[in-house]
C-alpha cells in the first residue's frame, strides 16, 4: 500500500507530466502559421493569443488579457456572434469570412474557425484566423474587371442602338464614375483651332460647366499633355504633379488623382475623356483599359456618325444630281414597289409629287396608261425591264408607248433597267431609266410616211420609164442592124450610113440608161419594202421548193453582171424548204451583189448550203474584200446603216451607193421566217454572211400567223 507521501509524489509527477503535455501543445499552438486565440464567451475578453495573432494583428502578448473581441472587429459582429453561439451549443467547427482590425487601424480579411473547448475547466472559444486577403482581393479584381466589362458593353449596345452622341457621352461619364468609383468624369472635344477643348459632357462638376467650359489645349495642362501622349496620362498627387499645371476646372473641384485617354478621331484626336477623384488612388492597369475602352467606344461612335453624315451629304448631293436630270429615274424595291422616282419621271406619269407616286400601287399608276410596243401591240408591265432586273435576267432595254386614257395623247420613252446587287450577288433593287424619245418618233414616222408616199409615187414613172427605154431600144437595134434597102449591105447610102451611126451611138447611152433604170427601180423597190415592213404590210407568199437549185439559179444571174468574179458554190446540200421563194431569194441576190460590190479587187466569191439538222438549213456567201469592222456587225442589219469604213469610200466610186437598207430588208425576211442572219468578217481581209432557214416555217410557233393556205401576213416591223 502507498504511503501518503508516494501518494503525494505519484500525484506531482501526474501533474508535472500535465504540464509538460501543455506545454508542448502550447509550444506547437504558438508556432503554427495560423492566428489561434481563446475567447471568454461570457467577459468577451481574450484569454490567450499564439504568436501568428500577435503578428497578424500587431499586439503584443502583454496587451492580450487588456483585448476584448470587440477591439478586434470592425462592423456588426453579429454573424461571428451567431457562429460562437453555435459553436457552443454543438462543439463543431465553424467558419466564417469576417475583417479584422488591426491593432494599427487597418483592415485585414480572415476566414475564422471557431469551436469551443473546455480550457481550464471553462467552456471557451477557440478562434483560428486564416489570412485571405489576397484571395479577396483577387476576387475583388475579378468583380471590378467583370463590372467594368459589362459597363462597357452596355455603352456599346447603347451606340449600337443609335442613340445620338451627346446622350452616349452623357451615360459613358455616368458609367466611368460608377464602375470606377470616382467622383468625377470629363469628356473634352477639341475645338476646330486645336487650341481649346470643350467640356462636351461629364459627372461630377459644378452645375453650369458642363457644355460650357473651355480648357487650355496647351502642352502644359492635363488635357493637352494627353493629347499629344502616346498612353494614358495618370496623376497619383495632383499637388505635386510636375509635367503640366493643374487646370482651374480640377483645382476647383479639389482633384488628387486622375487619369486621362485620348478619344482618337479620323485625322487627328476628338478630344480626352478623364476620371478624376479628390482622394488618393492608384489606378490600376485595368482601370485603364476599362477608360481607354469607353474612349473607344466614343471613338468608333463619332466616327461611325461622321460616315453617315456623309453619306447622307452624298446621297443628298446625288439626289439633287439625279432630280436635274432630264431621264426619268426610278428604283425598285426587291417586291417590285417603287421606292424613288425623280422629277423627270413623275413627269412621265403624271404625278406631281414623289409621297404620293411612291405611296400609289404601281398597278394604279400604270392604268392611267394603255401601254404598247413599237408596233403598237399591247404591253404588258411584266414585259419591263424593271421586272427582268428583279427577277435576276440582267440589263434590258424596250420602247414604251404611253397613251394616256383619259385624253388619247401618246408619249414614247426608251425604258431600261439594271439590277443592283449586293456582295452575295443577290438583287436589291432595280434601277429604271426612261428616255423620252417622242418627237424622234414622230420624225421617224413622218420620214416613214414620206419614203411610203414617195416611193409609192415614184413606181409608176419609172415603170414607164422602163417600158419606154426598153421600146426605145428595140428600136434603135432595129435601125442599128437595118440594111440600106436601095444600096444593099455591103454598101449603104450616106444618108443611111449616118443614121445606123446614130442609132449604135444611141444605143449604148440606151443600155446604160436601162441600166440606171434597172437600179433606180430597185431603189423604189427597197424603199416601198422598208416602209411595208415598218408598217406591217409586208406579205409572204409561202411554197415547197428545193433552196439548193434557187442558190444555183441565183448564183447563175448574179455571175452575169460580173466579169472580175468567179462565183463558186462550195456546197450545194439539196434540201426542200417551206418559204417565199421571191423573198428569199431577195435575200441571196442582195448578199451577193454585196459581196461583189464590197470585194472590188478580189476574184472568186464562195457559197455553201449545208444541212445544219434535221430542222434547218444554213445558207452563206463569202467574199475576199474590205470586211466589216468588229463594232459594226450587228448595227450593219439596222435600217439605213452604212458602215463607216475608209475603204467602202473608195469602192463606192466605182460602184453604185446604196442606201443601206438591203441587210435591213434581209435581216427581216429571213426572222420572218424564224430564221437568223449574222456577219462574221475581219476588215481587210472579208466578210461571210450567213443565215438559218427553217425547214419548214409553217411548223414554227413563232410563225403562228401563217396561214393554212401558206400565206403569211405579218404584223411586220
Ligand atoms: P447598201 O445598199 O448600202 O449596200 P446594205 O444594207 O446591203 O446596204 O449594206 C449595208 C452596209 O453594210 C453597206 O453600206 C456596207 O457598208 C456594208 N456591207 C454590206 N455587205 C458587205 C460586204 N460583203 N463587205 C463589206 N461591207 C458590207
Amino acid at each position: 500500500m502507498a504511503s501518503a507521501n508516494e501518494e503525494l509524489e505519484q500525484a506531482q509527477q501526474a501533474q508535472d507530466a500535465l504540464r509538460e503535455s501543455e506545454e508542448r501543445y502550447r509550444a506547437v499552438v504558438q508556432q503554427v502559421s495560423e492566428a489561434i486565440f481563446l475567447l471568454d464567451p461570457q467577459t468577451k475578453h481574450l484569454l490567450e493569443a499564439n504568436a501568428a495573432f500577435l503578428n497578424l494583428l500587431g499586439y503584443s502578448t502583454s496587451e492580450i488579457p487588456h483585448l476584448t473581441i470587440y477591439d478586434l472587429l470592425p462592423y456588426d459582429p453579429s454573424s461571428i456572434d451567431a457562429a460562437a453561439h453555435q459553436a457552443l451549443l454543438d462543439g463543431e467547427y465553424h467558419l466564417v469570412d469576417q475583417q479584422y482590425r488591426r491593432k494599427d487601424g487597418s483592415l485585414v480579411m480572415v476566414q475564422v474557425s471557431i469551436t469551443a473547448i473546455t480550457y481550464s475547466g471553462k467552456r471557451v472559444l477557440c478562434e483560428v484566423l486564416r489570412d485571405i486577403s489576397e484571395r479577396k482581393q483577387m476576387e475583388d479584381v475579378l468583380a471590378r474587371r467583370v463590372r467594368q466589362q459589362a459597363g462597357v458593353a452596355n455603352l456599346g449596345q447603347r451606340a449600337l442602338s443609335g442613340i445620338d452622341l451627346d446622350t452616349l457621352m452623357d451615360e459613358a461619364a455616368t458609367i466611368v464614375t460608377q464602375t470606377l468609383g470616382v467622383e468625377f468624369c470629363k469628356i473634352l472635344e477639341l475645338m476646330p483651332d486645336g487650341t481649346q477643348l470643350l467640356l462636351r459632357a461629364g459627372c461630377g462638376w459644378t452645375e453650369g460647366l458642363v457644355g460650357n467650359m473651355m480648357l487650355d489645349a496647351g502642352l502644359d495642362s492635363h488635357s493637352g499633355y494627353t493629347l499629344v501622349a502616346a498612353g494614358p496620362v495618370i496623376v497619383e498627387d495632383l499637388r505635386t504633379e510636375k509635367r503640366f499645371n493643374a487646370p482651374p476646372l480640377l483645382r476647383d473641384h479639389d482633384v488628387i488623382s486622375g487619369v486621362s485617354v485620348i478619344i482618337h478621331g479620323r485625322s487627328r484626336p476628338f478630344g480626352v475623356i478623364g476620371a478624376h477623384t479628390s482622394s488618393h488612388r492608384n489606378f490600376t492597369q485595368d482601370d485603364i483599359y476599362f477608360l481607354q475602352a469607353v474612349a473607344n467606344v466614343l471613338a468608333q461612335t463619332i466616327e461611325r456618325n461622321l460616315i453617315l453624315q456623309e453619306l447622307k451629304a452624298s446621297r443628298d448631293q446625288l439626289g439633287v444630281i439625279l432630280q436635274g436630270v432630264a431621264d426619268g429615274i426610278t428604283v425598285q424595291d426587291p417586291t417590285g414597289r417603287l421606292i424613288y422616282a425623280n422629277d423627270a419621271a413623275l413627269r412621265l406619269v403624271g404625278y406631281s409629287s414623289q409621297d404620293e407616286l411612291l405611296a400609289a400601287p404601281l398597278a394604279q399608276v400604270l392604268n392611267r396608261f394603255e401601254l404598247i410596243d413599237e408596233r403598237g401591240q399591247p404591253l404588258d408591265p411584266s414585259d419591263f425591264p424593271g421586272r427582268h432586273a428583279l427577277q435576276g435576267r440582267g440589263t434590258s432595254e424596250i420602247v414604251v408607248g404611253w397613251r394616256t386614257r383619259a385624253t388619247g395623247e401618246t408619249r414614247w420613252s426608251v425604258v431600261k433597267a439594271a439590277p443592283v446587287r449586293n456582295v452575295h450577288g443577290q438583287v436589291q433593287l432595280a434601277v429604271s431609266i426612261f428616255r423620252d424619245i417622242t418627237d424622234q418618233v414622230e420624225r421617224e414616222r413622218r420620214k416613214d410616211d414620206f419614203i411610203a408616199l414617195a416611193s409609192h409615187e415614184l413606181k409608176t414613172p419609172i415603170t414607164s420609164l422602163k417600158i419606154f427605154t426598153q421600146l426605145l431600144r428595140r428600136r434603135f437595134e432595129r435601125v442599128a442592124s437595118q440594111s440600106d434597102p436601095e444600096q444593099g449591105e455591103t454598101t449603104p447610102g450616106p444618108g443611111f450610113a449616118h443614121a445606123r451611126e446614130l442609132a449604135t451611138d444611141a444605143l449604148v447611152h440606151l443600155v446604160r440608161m436601162d441600166g440606171q433604170v434597172d437600179k433606180l427601180s430597185e431603189l423604189v423597190r427597197d424603199l416601198l419594202d422598208t416602209s411595208k415592213i415598218t408598217s406591217g404590210k409586208i406579205s409572204y407568199t409561202f411554197e415547197r421548193f428545193d433552196i439548193g437549185q434557187l442558190v444555183q439559179e441565183t448564183v447563175a444571174d448574179l455571175q452575169r453582171i460580173t466579169d472580175k468574179h468567179s462565183i463558186q458554190i462550195e456546197k450545194q446540200a439539196r434540201q426542200e424548204v417551206v418559204a417565199d421563194r421571191e423573198r428569199i431569194r431577195q435575200v441571196l441576190t442582195n448578199l451577193l451583189t454585196n459581196a461583189i460590190k464590197y470585194s472590188p479587187t478580189a476574184d472568186r466569191i464562195l457559197v455553201r448550203v449545208e444541212q445544219r439538222d434535221p430542222k434547218e438549213v444554213l445558207v452563206c456567201v463569202q467574199d475576199f474584200g474590205i470586211g466589216v469592222p468588229d463594232d459594226q456587225h450587228d448595227k450593219i442589219f439596222n435600217r439605213f446603216f452604212q458602215v463607216s469604213n475608209p475603204e467602202q469610200r473608195l469602192t463606192e466610186r466605182d460602184t453604185f451607193p446604196g442606201l443601206g437598207l438591203g441587210l435591213y430588208i434581209s435581216s427581216e425576211i429571213i426572222k420572218r421566217h424564224g430564221g437568223r442572219i449574222w456577219v462574221e468578217s475581219e476588215v481587210g481581209k472579208g466578210s461571210t454572211f450567213c443565215f438559218t432557214l427553217p425547214i419548214d416555217a409553217q411548223t414554227l410557233s413563232s410563225a403562228e400567223d401563217i396561214r393554212a393556205d401558206g400565206e403569211q401576213t405579218h404584223p411586220g416591223g
